[in-house]
């Protein structure tokens, strides 16, 4: 056995390592798992295309666009699989560039699916922030990055459209650090005004890349590199004022820092154009360079459970029927440590019961021969999991709990009243499952009414919910409005001060968690003050 090396902090110091050991900090050295957020139609599905062409896991990039407005991203993914023999699917994208790894977790564009979004986060070590560069931080990037906020995860920032009429660079940085109080710092800078774009300056070598207008950019662009002095002949006036503001940057003192970075205080900027090609290669880059690898992840107690203990891992999204030939439902796991092999024996933290994971597949991976193993910040489904629900702590021989996901309190809620009275075992089961799953919440009254109560933060939910009761479980359910519009987590004396109230009442989730639901905002408020020693908690878990 050898000494560890003095740079790895998951290790003692003193501790020998194993060769497996090895293998497993070296892989997960080399892991970045990372999630895009943005809101819808800033240029996700295009950047994701990109990143897969610049990765190598396509030749082609652009062929799943031509199908128009409509479409979303999980039906974009199914084409790019089907037209490309690649493995895809809307949970993970798994591709390689240099002895890089990267595990692209895919979240969901639409407002009304923000629970996924916040439980694919938890499962992520970075994000990329991407931006319409006409358009700046909007709402769902704003809800997005709370989010990855409150987690502070590490955000690298992309402003993306830049060959169109936009927004000026200093103007962004203003409007980004006054939105989201995160300090932007540019690792490259554009020169020409946004509609004349001429290219970016790398902030961290002077060199200048020249954007050229490819037609669809479905091959990768070589681009070229010109020096400083080059580029200062060749662009004239524009270079000397992106050079005066680049100046401007320097005195306000806006380069990365990386520890802040890592912190989630400071993000890196790139300038780009998704759909050119352009900035994507060096936002690979920098997700290589900068992007944070797997690290010991923390426990429920806050402990730090070392990469190299035996496996370990969260289950961070349920997906049923994701094959249509059959019933299923597939658990999307986060590896946290250890060296995963299939048809391993594993614990379920939460049920105390033995689990083997004979199914278990990472789902994404190019080649089939991956399917066998898998690294922490890899994800891998278990297919046809059952027992599985979000949230869920798996581990190999050393116990862990891993701390439950965070979910919102929801704002919307209906009663779900069965509509065929002869098939009330259906109709429970039904709404359990949706519940494991994280498509709504299922309440239940504490007055006494049997009626269950559904709860979400969009009338999507609400939607895929009716839908799946009829066509998966035969159990249609007819949903009728509540008067509630705002929720907070309480406790057994949040019941209790209640119980008579008018305007408000209390609703146990599955778990035990308890919800005060109240019919404004208002009202809230007006008890709260009343009543300042009563639980009321924004924060929920699954
Ligand atoms: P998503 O909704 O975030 O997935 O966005 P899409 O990738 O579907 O892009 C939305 C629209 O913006 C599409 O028409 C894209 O072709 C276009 N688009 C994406 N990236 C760029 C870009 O860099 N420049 C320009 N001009 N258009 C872009």
């Amino acid at each position: 056995s050898t000494p560890t090396t003095p740079d790895d902090p998951t290790a003692a110091a003193s501790e020998p390592v194993s060769n497996t050991d090895r293998a497993t900090l070296d892989a997960a050295r080399r892991r970045r798992t990372f999630a895009i957020i943005s809101h819808p139609d800033a240029g996700k599905t295009t950047l994701t295309e990109k990143l897969l062409l610049y990765g190598g896991a396509v030749q082609e990039a652009g062929a799943v666009r031509s199908k128009g407005r409509g479409r979303d991203v999980t039906s974009d993914w199914m084409e790019l699989e089907r037209r490309r023999g690649i493995s895809v699917t809307s949970t993970a994208l798994h591709f390689s560039v240099g002895d890089v790894t990267f595990n692209l977790l895919d979240t969901p564009g639409h407002r009304d699916f923000s629970e996924d979004t916040l439980r694919v986060l938890s499962a992520a070590d970075s994000a990329v922030m991407l931006l319409d560069g006409a358009k700046g931080v909007e709402p769902q990037t704003l809800r997005l990055f709370e989010v990855a906020k409150a987690r502070n995860i590490p955000l690298l920032t992309l402003i993306n459209k830049y060959d169109r009429p936009g927004l000026d660079p200093l103007h962004l940085l203003d409007h980004i650090e006054e939105t989201l109080d995160l300090k932007p710092t540019p690792v490259t800078w554009p020169v020409g005004i946004p509609g004349d774009f001429r290219g970016v300056i790398d902030l961290r070598t002077g060199a200048f890349h020249r954007f050229e207008r490819v037609a669809g950019g479905s091959k990768v662009v070589p681009t070229t590199i010109l020096t400083p002095e080059e580029a200062a002949e060749s662009e004239g006036d524009a270079w000397t004022t992106a050079m005066e503001e680049v100046e401007l940057l320097q005195a306000i003192g806006a380069e990365h820092d990386h520890e802040a970075f890592l912190a989630g205080r400071t993000t890196p900027v790139f300038f780009g154009s998704a759909v050119s090609n352009f900035g994507v290669g060096l936002l690979l880059e920098a997700l290589m360079e900068l992007a944070p690898p797997p690290s010991a992840h923390v426990d429920l107690e806050g402990g730090h459970r070392p990469l190299t203990s035996p496996f370990s891992g969260f289950v961070f999204k349920i997906q049923a029927n994701s094959d249509p030939r059959h019933r299923d439902r597939v658990a999307f796991i986060r590896i946290c440590s250890g060296h995963f092999e299939r048809g391993m024996k594993v614990m379920n933290a939460r049920t105390g019961k033995p689990f083997t994971m004979s199914y278990a597949h990472e789902v994404f991976a190019q080649e089939r021969a991956a399917l066998e193993e898998a690294w922490p910040g890899d994800v891998i489904g278990v297919v046809n999991a059952l027992d599985l629900t979000i949230g869920d702590t798996l581990y190999a021989s050393e116990p862990v709990v891993y701390p439950p996901i965070p979910s919102l309190a929801p704002e919307l809620f209906a009663f779900a009243r069965n509509a065929d009275t002869g098939r009330t075992k259906q109709f429970r089961k039904g709404l359990q499952q949706l519940d494991e799953e994280g498509v709504v919440h299922l309440l239940t009254r504490v007055n006494g009414d049997p009626t269950p109560v559904l709860g979400g933060v969009g009338q999507l939910q609400f939607d895929v919910a009716q839908e799946r009761m009829a066509t998966e479980f035969g159990a249609a359910i007819r949903l009728e409005p509540t008067p509630y519009t705002t929720a907070r987590r309480t406790d057994e004396g949040g019941e209790a001060a209640l119980r008579h109230h008018s305007q408000a009442e209390v609703l146990v989730r599955t778990d035990g968690t308890r919800l005060a639901v109240f019919q404004s905002p208002f009202v809230l408020q007006f008890f709260q003050e009343r009543n300042p020693d009563v639980l009321l908690d924004t924060m929920l878990t699954r």
